[in-house]
């Protein structure tokens, strides 16, 4: 069965967009997923089409309306019971590799995209099952750009769709560290050499050269990722917590 997605836009013209090129276009191509819009326009009820309003409280910008938002997140909840539905929302939780992986293991999602200054909080509140994910700490004009790039990190995940079936565990996050340096030819390039090690073609020597290297750039670019996975390692064997 293949990995659908369902998308909740106002500009579905966007999708599957950069998605149907290359490693996803072909995936897409041979039916390893799939990609349906629906346009949350077509849930609003007056005569208009109205999908916002002005903010309660004052304020720049306008708020897309909780009523018609819902009615189209319930139908593709309908279409797709099964699927997560993943609001994109600055104010969301940021979205790791752990869960690109499980929702890549799984039937399919369901991606709203925002617009304007977001959506009116009561959606959430009403609808609980929604989670609000954040592509990270900057702000986007809408979520169509976030939702592309998750729908990649999944799909980039599907059975067949990469060319080695290691490439996808040996990357970055997925061991909590950041990816060693790679280099390719040539040899000499700039006065630079590659790394002695990576020459030597003793297998042990490289791995533990790259496990060296992502720890060093991990500690030193990432002291957030460095700090959660000493939290780990460092958690006492009677399950005591790490201290937050
Ligand atoms: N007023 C909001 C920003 C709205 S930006 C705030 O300050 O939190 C408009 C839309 O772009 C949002 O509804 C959301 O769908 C999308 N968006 C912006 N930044 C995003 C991010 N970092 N991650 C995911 N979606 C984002």
């Amino acid at each position: 069965m293949s990995f659908a997605a369902t998308i909740l836009t106002l500009y579905p013209e966007m999708f599957p967009g950069p998605l149907g090129v290359s490693l996803a276009g072909r995936a897409l191509e041979r039916g390893d997923w799939s990609c349906e819009t629906l346009q949350i326009r077509d849930f609003a009820t007056d005569k208009h089409r109205t999908v916002d309003d002005t903010p309660a409280g004052g304020g720049a910008g306008m708020v897309l309306k909780c009523d018609v938002v819902a009615a189209a997140v319930d139908r593709a909840v309908e279409l797709r019971p099964e699927a997560p539905v993943l609001a994109m929302t600055p104010r969301g939780a940021p979205i790791s590799q752990a869960r690109i992986r499980a929702i890549a293991d799984g039937p399919g999602l369901t991606l709203l995209c925002g617009r304007f200054e977001g959506f009116d909080e009561r959606l959430f509140e009403a609808r609980p099952a929604i989670e609000q994910v954040s592509l990270g700490d900057l702000v986007l004009s809408g979520g169509e750009p976030a939702a592309l790039a998750i729908l990649d990190a999944c799909i980039r995940l599907l059975p067949g769709v990469m060319g080695a079936p290691s490439s996808g565990t040996e990357e970055s996050f997925e061991n909590g560290l950041l990816e060693y340096p790679q280099y390719t030819r040539p040899q000499q390039w700039e006065g630079r050499t590659i790394p002695e090690v990576l020459r030597s073609g003793d297998h042990a020597k490289i791995a533990a050269w790259r496990q060296s290297r992502s720890e060093h750039d991990t500690r030193l670019r990432r002291p957030d990722l460095w700090e959660c996975r000493s939290g780990v390692r460092d958690q006492p064997a009677s399950g005591a917590r790490h201290k937050d």
